[in-house]
């Protein structure tokens, strides 16, 4: 997780938000399910999906995975859109997720209660490496998040940043390659390549290659 700049809203969202949010509040009003569940599905649009691909890299908010560029589906709320639904169509409430992070395992519509930006972190608002830690564990040779605050704990178990196995060694695995290349290698074109397309931010887990100096 690391921090993102926000962009500009799409025009194609601004000029849409206000409308097809008068139209989700009179479908609920009729108390029509259907009607509101097809208005609330006007922010999956292609511009929004290429703003928020733009803006992560292609990477999840949460857990930095490469999402693939078919997976159009990903549009994450940071507030569910079921709990909060007057930020549906809010550009600033809107994130690249993964499938995974996306799931009902995971965060899903979870957004336990929190006096201010919490409970999750935001990574367009918040500094993640305030509450969380990416550190490389020599003991288990395992690339780990490690929490530096309640916020940051939490985040941790409800992504399952530590948990889930493909992650884990995906990330592993790459870091530690990063890891391995000697300085006096990064003469080599091949390395030297590999090291300028790592810290570019357009890899994963760039959180890892910021806290370890790689
Ligand atoms: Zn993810």
């Amino acid at each position: 997780m690391i921090l993102v700049k926000r962009t500009a809203e799409p025009a194609y969202l601004k000029k849409r938000a206000a409308t097809w949010l008068l139209d989700l509040r009179t479908a609920r009003k009729n108390k029509d399910k259907v009607l509101y569940k097809k208005i609330e599905a006007r922010y999956r649009s292609t511009a929004v999906r290429e703003a928020l691909d733009k803006m992560f890299s292609g990477k999840c908010a949460y857990c930095e995975v490469v999402i693939a560029v078919v997976a159009t589906g990903h549009i994450e709320h940071f507030r569910p859109k079921q709990k909060y639904p007057s930020l549906t169509f809010r550009w600033e409430n809107l994130l690249l997720g993964c499938p995974t992070c996306n799931d009902g395992a995971h965060k899903g519509t979870k957004f336990p209660k929190a006096r201010q930006n919490g409970p999750f972190i935001d990574p367009t608002r918040e500094e993640p490496s305030k509450h969380i830690d990416f550190i490389y564990d020599p003991l288990s040779k395992l690339v780990l998040a490690k929490a530096r605050t309640h916020r940051g704990q939490l985040v941790i178990e409800t992504f399952g940043l530590n948990s889930r196995p493909d992650l884990l060694h995906s990330r592993t695995n790459y870091i530690r390659t990063l890891l391995a290349i000697k300085p006096e290698e990064t003469t080599n074109q091949e390395y030297a390549e590999l090291l300028a397309k790592a810290r570019s931010g357009r890899t994963p887990y760039h959180a890892w290659i910021n806290a370890l100096g790689i």
